[in-house]
C-alpha cells in the first residue's frame, strides 16, 4: 500500500505492547497512526523506569519470554530492537526446592524428538517420562478443563514442572487455570525442541526492548504519540465510531474510513465499547527488588518449589522475586513480604551476610486477566460490532495467554484486519 494511495486514519487508543505493535505495523505500511495513551510514557504493564526507594531503573515486574516467541521476535526485528533480548545458548531452567534443598535443572534437548524426558539428569528429580507425555493432554483439553484437573495434582513432575509452568504462563492457580490456553505454549515452544525454548528476559530493561525502539520507528513511519491523553468515551452514530472524546474534553471527529483500535486493559475497553462482553477477573502480580552492594554478575534466574517467591532473577546489583497469581500475598504488607522473599533469596543465592542496601515491593493487582475457563470464554474477538472499531490486547482472544507473544499477536491481527478495512473502502 502507498502513501499516496491512503486517505483513511488510525486511531490506536493504549500506547502497551498490543497497541505499539499495531501502530508500528501500520505506520510502515504508510497509513497515518495517532496513539493515545493515558499514561505520561508508553509501555502499559510492559515497562522500565527509575525507582526512587531502590535508587536504579528497574522493570514493572520480571519478564520471561521464550526464543519461540516467534511474533515477539518478528516485533523486535521490525521495531529495530532485535538484539535487545539476553538468555542462554541453551535451554536451561535451574530449580531449586526450599523445602528439600534439592537443585537441579531442566535441559530440553535439541531435535523434534524430546529424548530429554528419558534422561534422570535432565528431567525434574523423582519425575518419569510419562509424567511430561501426558503434557500432550493438553492439546485436547476440553474448554472448561483446569490444568490441575488435566494433569495433576499429585506427583514431583506436577508439583516441580507443570504447576510452576502454568502458574508462571497463565498467571492463575493450576487448580482454577484453564488447560486448553497453555497447549499452544508448549506446541510453538518446548515441543519445538530447546532451540525454541531458551529462556529469554530484556537485556537492559523492558522500555529499551519494547518500547523506546518501537516508538523511535513509529516517529520515523510519520505515526504520532499523545501522552496524557486519556481517551473517555467513543462517539458512535450508526454503527461506527464518529469521534473521540479525552478526559480533558477535548475532542476529535473522525472522517468516513477512519478506524480506531481500542488497545487497552479488559476493564477500559468495557467502558469504552458498547455492549463488550470481556474478561472481569484479574489475578495480581507481586514482585520484591533488591538492590545490593554490588553486583552478582551477569544475568540469570532461578525458579522456586516451596516458598512465596516462585522466579528469582538476578540482574547486576539488582536481585527480583516474582509471584504470579499473587491473590495472598498481595494483600500482605509490604515488609512482610521483602523479609520473607530476603530470606529465600539469601539462601537461594548463598549469599551468607550480605544485606541489601534498598529493597521495595511491586504489587501489580490487575497484572493479567485471570485465565481460568469462565473468563477465557469472555476473551472477544478483534473486530467489533461497529463496522470501524477493532480491538487489540492481551485480553482479547488471540488463542494464546495473557503474554507479551500474546499481545503483539493482537496488534498484529488488528493491523492485519485494519488494512483488510481500508482495501475495501
Ligand atoms: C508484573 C507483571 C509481570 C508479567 N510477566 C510477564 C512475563 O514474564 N512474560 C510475558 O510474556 N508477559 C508478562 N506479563 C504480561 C505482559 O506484561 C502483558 O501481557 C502485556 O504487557 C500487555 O500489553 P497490552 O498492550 O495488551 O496492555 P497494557 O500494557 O495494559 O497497555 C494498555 C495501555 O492503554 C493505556 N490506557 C488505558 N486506558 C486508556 C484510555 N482510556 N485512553 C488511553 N490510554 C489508555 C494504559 O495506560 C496502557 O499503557 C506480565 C505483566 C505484569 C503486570
Amino acid at each position: 500500500m502507498g502513501r499516496d494511495e491512503v486517505t483513511a486514519a488510525i486511531h490506536v487508543v493504549g500506547a502497551g505492547v498490543a497497541g505499539l505493535a499495531a501502530a508500528v505495523d501500520l505506520a510502515r505500511a504508510g497509513v497515518p497512526v495517532t496513539v493515545y495513551e493515558a499514561a505520561g510514557h508508553a509501555g502499559g504493564r510492559c515497562r522500565s523506569y527509575f525507582d526512587g526507594e531502590l535508587g536504579c531503573r528497574i522493570d514493572n515486574g520480571n519478564h520471561l519470554l521464550l526464543s519461540g516467541n516467534r511474533s515477539v521476535i518478528a516485533y523486535l526485528a521490525a521495531t529495530g530492537g532485535g538484539d535487545g533480548l539476553a538468555g542462554p545458548d541453551r535451554a536451561e531452567f535451574p530449580f531449586v526446592d526450599l523445602a528439600t534443598g534439592e537443585r537441579w535443572t531442566v535441559r530440553p534437548n535439541s531435535g523434534w524428538v524430546p529424548w530429554w524426558i528419558f534422561d534422570p539428569r535432565r528431567r525434574v528429580p523423582g519425575s518419569r517420562p510419562s509424567d511430561y507425555a501426558r503434557g500432550l493432554k493438553l492439546a485436547w483439553a476440553p474448554a472448561e478443563a483446569t490444568v490441575a484437573q488435566t494433569l495433576g495434582p499429585n506427583g514431583a513432575a506436577f508439583t516441580r514442572f507443570w504447576e510452576p509452568l502454568a502458574v508462571g504462563v497463565l498467571n492463575t492457580e493450576a487448580d482454577a487455570a484453564a488447560a486448553h490456553l497453555l497447549w499452544p505454549v508448549l506446541n510453538e515452544t518446548f515441543a519445538r525442541g530447546e532451540a525454541a525454548c531458551r529462556p529469554r528476559i530484556a537485556r537492559e530493561g523492558l522500555s529499551e526492548t519494547f518500547v523506546d525502539p518501537a516508538l523511535a520507528t513509529l516517529r520515523r513511519a510519520g505515526g504520532r504519540l499523545r501522552l496524557h491523553t486519556r481517551v473517555q468515551r467513543l462517539a458512535i452514530a450508526n454503527e461506527r465510531v464518529v469521534g473521540l472524546t479525552f478526559a480533558d474534553g477535548e475532542d476529535v471527529s473522525l472522517r468516513l474510513g477512519d478506524l480506531v483500535i481500542v488497545a487497552v486493559p479488559a476493564a477500559g475497553a468495557a467502558r469504552l465499547v458498547p455492549g463488550l462482553d470481556a474478561p472481569t477477573d484479574a489475578r495480581p502480580i507481586v514482585n520484591g527488588h533488591f538492590r545490593l552492594p554490588g553486583a552478582l554478575g551477569g544475568q540469570r534466574f532461578i525458579g522456586v518449589i516451596g516458598g512465596l517467591s516462585q522466579w528469582i532473577f538476578v540482574r547486576g546489583d539488582v536481585v527480583s522475586v516474582t509471584v504470579s497469581a499473587a491473590r495472598g500475598a498481595v494483600e500482605e504488607p509490604a515488609d512482610d513480604l521483602l523479609r520473607r522473599m530476603w530470606t529465600e533469596v539469601a539462601d537461594v543465592l548463598d549469599l551468607g551476610a550480605v544485606s541489601p542496601v534498598a529493597a521495595r515491593v511491586v504489587k501489580e493487582k490487575r497484572a493479567t486477566f485471570a485465565q481460568t475457563p469462565a473468563q477465557v470464554a469472555r476473551r472477544p474477538r478483534c473486530q467489533t460490532a461497529f463496522a470501524n472499531l477493532l480491538l487489540a490486547g492481551d485480553w482479547t482472544d488471540t488463542g494464546l495467554p495473557a503474554t507479551i507473544e500474546g499481545s503483539v499477536r493482537s496488534g498484529n491481527t488488528a493491523a492485519r484486519q485494519a488494512r483488510r478495512l481500508i482495501a475495501a473502502t
